[in-house]
C-alpha cells in the first residue's frame, strides 16, 4: 500500500482506508488522512460543506448531550 498523500509505504491493514462512492483511498496514518480531508473540503463548494458540516455537527452534539442525560440518571 502506497500513501496517497505522502507516498510512504505500508502494509495492509495500517494505515487509514477510507472509501468514497467505490474509489478507495489510502493514507499510512491519520494525520496524512486528515491533512487529505482538510484539502479536499476546501475544494467542495461552501454551499454544499457549510450546511453538511452544521448538520453533522448538530448530530454529535445531539449524541453527546444524550450520553451525558444517560450518565447522569447513573448517579
Ligand atoms: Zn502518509
Amino acid at each position: 500500500m502506497r500513501c496517497m498523500y505522502c507516498g510512504r509505504t505500508f502494509f495492509k491493514g495500517q494505515g487509514v482506508v477510507i472509501n468514497i462512492g467505490g474509489e478507495t483511498f489510502y493514507f499510512h496514518s491519520k494525520k496524512c488522512a486528515l491533512e487529505f480531508f482538510k484539502r479536499l473540503m476546501e475544494r467542495i463548494p461552501l454551499e454544499v460543506s457549510l450546511p453538511a458540516a452544521k448538520s453533522l455537527a448538530r448530530e454529535l452534539e445531539e449524541a453527546i448531550r444524550k450520553k451525558e442525560e444517560l450518565s447522569k440518571k447513573k448517579f
